[in-house]
């Protein structure tokens, strides 16, 4: 699979380590985000203040840690990096807190997902960097506030709406990523082959940016498996004919869909007529998690205008009927 979040292995963690861009100037694409960005570490930079708490949602794979790590490198600071379901008790957030030296960012990835006990312990620490924790239980609790350095905290989820409000009130800037146009994914694309000192020509390139799903993420694993293509069947030089062919044998289509999006909409179709159909319904009969569905699978389908959200479910429009080369509903042939 392609497009879940999760890293194939670690393998492929440690070269996307090192792919990863560390400053925004190397940081494609996502405009709006980029200037605003830049204001905003510049003057907290001029002022030696930390930047405000910066909460960043958009799909998997877009560049939501990319982003919190470069924040921390143009701000000269370190990172220190959780995410919401590992911090399970108050000492684990507690200790990661009173670890952090001024000016720190501390990265939440699927901050979402924190216990409504962790979510309280955040809110003093947010706004007036407080500790403010219970030690021991019965008769010989008591409870101790900590001064903490001004720090940072960068917040990461899929979507924006899954956050209580006080939590999302307590950031200062709200970033939203967009997926990537064809132009700014091939920069990517080719920036990554460099890195990995391949020769691709410009057509290669968009070829692979073109099926990436509007996804970095996407791109960089997709370059992968067509180096290895390239290296084994061709001369190793990532033409045009050599990224379709590759392409074409990892099952994505021209389109950048894998198996689980033609499952979606085919199931869509076959199975409930076009819809609308409830997103519990449809992830039941493809046996896969609602939110993968909901996170990572529809947000792009919805973008290309394949399914819309509709009060009474997800429907699929006459773009996802022509693409398994079906008639659509009411056209009077089918
Ligand atoms: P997320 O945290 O949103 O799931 P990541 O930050 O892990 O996504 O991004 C996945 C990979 O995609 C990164 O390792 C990086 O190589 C690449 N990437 C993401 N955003 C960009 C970008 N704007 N420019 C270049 N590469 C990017």
């Amino acid at each position: 699979r392609f497009i879940t979040p999760e890293p194939e292995s670690p393998r492929e963690e440690k070269l996307d380590r090192a792919i990863r861009p560390s400053s925004l100037a190397d940081y494609t694409g996502q405009p709006v985000v980029c200037e605003q960005m830049e204001i905003f570490i510049s003057a907290a930079r001029n002022r030696g203040e930390p930047l405000d708490h910066i909460l960043v949602f958009g799909p998997p794979g877009l560049g939501k840690t990319t982003l919190a790590n470069i924040i921390a490198h143009e701000m000269q600071a370190s990172i220190k990096t959780t995410s919401g379901p590992v911090l399970e008790k108050a000492g684990d957030l507690a200790a990661m807190l009173t670890n952090l030296d001024a000016g720190d960012v501390l990265f939440i990835d699927e901050i979402h997902r924190l216990s409504p006990h962790i979510e309280e312990i955040l809110y003093p620490a947010m706004e007036d960097y407080q500790l403010d924790i219970m030690i021991g239980d019965g008769p010989a609790a008591r409870s101790i506030k900590l001064e903490l350095p001004p720090f940072t905290l960068v917040g990461a989820t899929t979507r924006a709406g899954l956050l209580t409000s006080p939590l999302r009130d307590r950031f200062g800037i709200v970033q939203r990523l967009e997926f990537y146009n064809i132009e700014d994914l091939t920069t990517i694309v080719h920036r990554s082959a460099g890195l990995m000192d391949m020769q691709m020509t410009d057509e290669g390139a968009r070829e692979i940016a073109t099926r990436s799903r509007g996804t970095p993420r996407i791109a960089n694993r997709l370059l992968r498996r067509v180096r290895d293509y390239a290296e084994v069947k061709a001369d190793g030089v990532v033409s045009y004919e050599v990224a379709h062919a590759a392409l074409s044998m990892l099952d994505i289509d021209p389109k950048g869909f894998d198996l689980l999006d033609r499952r979606f909409l085919s199931t869509m179709i076959e199975k409930f007529d076009g819809g609308p159909v409830g997103i519990d319904s449809l992830a039941a009969a493809l046996s896969e998690e609602r939110e993968t569905m909901e996170d990572v699978v529809e947000p792009y389908l919805i973008q290309l205008g394949f399914v819309v959200r509709t009060a009474r479910g997800r429907m699929a429009t006459p773009l996802a009927y022509r693409h398994f080369d079906l008639p659509p509903p009411g056209s009077g042939n089918g």
